[in-house]
C-alpha cells in the first residue's frame, strides 16, 4: 500500500560529453522503495528500481553505467525519442504544398528523429518540487532539425507518485507546423532475467498497421484477430513469436505498431499490461497516444557493452502512427503554431 512520507530527488554526476559538458543523473524516490534514474542527456529514463512480491528491489529497465555508453549506442535505451519516433518513408513528407527531407539514418528511411535526434542531446533540468518527486527537462530544437520544419521547444516531465505511477508528460510549442511524435523508449525486463520470452502480455488493441519490408505501415488496419498480433487475452511473448506469419519474418520479432483505444474513449487508457509470474512484478502502461510500437528487442547491436541475447527485453512505445505524415487516413501528426502537442505515458508498477 501506498504511504504519504514524502518522495525525495537525489543527483550525481553522470559523466562527461564530448563538448566537455557535465551530464546529471537525478534520481526519483518514493515511500514504497520504488527509485527512477533519469539522465538530462536524452531526457532518458536510466534505471527503474521497484520491489517484487518478496520485497526484493530490482532494475526494470536496460539501461548503462555512465554517459559514454548513451553516447556511443543508437539503441535509444530509455531515450526520449523526436522530433518524429519511428520511420518516416524515404525520410520525405509534404506538408503546405512544400517537399521536407529528413536525415536517412535507417536506410531508406529516417527513423527517430534523425541520427542527431533528441535522445542525442542535453536538456535542461529544472527539479520541480523535492514532494511530487517531478523533475521537467527542456529542450529547443531549431528550425531545419534533421530537417523539420520550425523552432519547436518542447519539455518532457518525469513524476513518481507514492501510489508507485511514473507518469512521462511530453507537451511541445512550434512557430511553423511540424510533424511530431514523441515517445519513451525503454527496453522491459521486469524479472532482470536473460529474455522476456516468458513474460506474460496483454494489449489493449483490436487493429494494428501491417508494414512493408521496409517496416513502414502499408496503410492496412487489420485487425489483430486470429494472429500472433491478438494480445486482448494475456499470452506469453514467446508463445508465437516464431509463428510463420510475413509480418514476424519481416522484422525477426515483434516489431509492430498497435492502434490503442485514444481516440475511441478520448484520453488516456489502459493499453499494456506486462507481467513477470515468478517475481509477480507487474507494469500496467495508459496513454492517450492513439497509436504503440511493441519491439521485442529483436536486435540490440546498438547496445554492445550489455551482450543481450536476442529478446532480452521489450519496448512499448506509446506514440502516433509510423509514417503519419505520409498517411492522411491515419492520425494527425501535424502541430500548427498556436497548438500545444500533449502526449502522457503512465508506468504503473506493482507486485503480487
Ligand atoms: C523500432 C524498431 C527499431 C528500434 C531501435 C523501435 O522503436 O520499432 O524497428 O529497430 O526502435 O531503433
Amino acid at each position: 500500500m501506498a504511504n504519504s512520507a514524502p518522495t525525495s530527488i537525489k543527483q550525481r554526476a553522470f559523466g562527461k560529453l564530448a563538448s566537455g559538458k557535465e551530464a546529471t543523473l537525478y534520481t526519483l524516490s518514493n515511500s514504497n522503495g520504488v527509485q527512477v534514474d533519469v539522465c538530462d542527456y536524452g531526457a532518458t529514463l536510466v534505471a527503474l528500481r521497484c520491489p517484487d512480491r518478496e520485497g526484493n528491489i530490482g532494475n526494470i529497465v536496460l539501461g548503462f553505467h555512465s554517459i559514454e555508453a548513451y553516447l556511443e549506442s543508437d539503441a535509444y535505451l530509455g531515450a526520449t525519442v523526436g522530433r518524429f519516433a519511428n520511420r518516416i518513408a524515404d525520410g520525405k513528407f509534404e506538408l503546405k504544398e512544400k517537399q521536407y527531407s529528413l536525415d536517412i539514418n535507417g536506410t531508406p528511411n529516417h527513423i527517430h528523429g534523425g541520427v542527431d535526434g533528441f535522445d542525442k542531446r542535453m536538456w535542461h533540468a529544472n527539479v520541480l518540487s523535492q514532494e511530487a518527486s517531478a523533475i521537467r527537462f527542456s529542450l529547443f530544437s531549431p528550425d531545419g532539425d534533421q530537417g523539420y520544419p520550425g523552432n519547436l521547444s518542447m519539455h518532457c516531465v518525469y513524476r513518481l507518485e507514492n501510489d508507485n505511477r511514473l507518469t512521462i508528460a511530453f507537451d511541445a510549442t512550434c512557430d511553423q507546423s511540424t510533424p511530431i511524435s514523441i515517445t519513451n523508449h525503454s527496453y522491459f525486463n521486469l524479472a532482470g532475467s536473460a529474455s522476456v520470452l516468458d513474460h506474460w502480455l496483454t494489449l489493449d488493441a483490436d487493429f494494428y498497421t501491417p508494414m512493408n519490408q521496409q517496416q513502414i505501415p502499408t496503410g492496412e488496419i487489420a485487425p489483430v484477430a486470429d494472429t500472433p498480433f491478438d494480445f486482448r487475452s494475456a499470452h506469453q511473448i514467446g508463445e508465437r513469436i516464431n509463428d510463420n506469419h510475413e509480418q514476424l519474418k519481416i522484422t525477426s520479432g515483434y516489431d509492430q505498431n498497435f492502434i490503442t483505444k485514444a481516440q475511441q474513449h478520448g484520453g488516456v487508457v489502459h493499453a499494456a499490461k506486462l507481467r513477470d509470474e515468478p517475481s509477480g512484478r507487474q507494469l500496467d502502461i495508459f496513454t492517450d497516444a492513439p497509436a504503440m510500437q511493441v519491439y521485442t528487442a529483436n536486435f540490440l547491436e546498438g547496445a554492445p557493452q550489455l551482450n543481450l541475447v536476442r529478446h532480452s527485453s521489450i519496448c512499448i512505445e506509446p506514440q502516433n502512427f509510423p509514417d503519419a505524415p505520409n498517411n492522411n487516413a491515419f492520425p494527425s501528426c501535424i502541430l500548427h503554431p498556436g497548438e500545444t502537442y500533449k502526449n502522457t505515458i503512465v508506468f504503473a508498477i506493482s507486485a503480487d
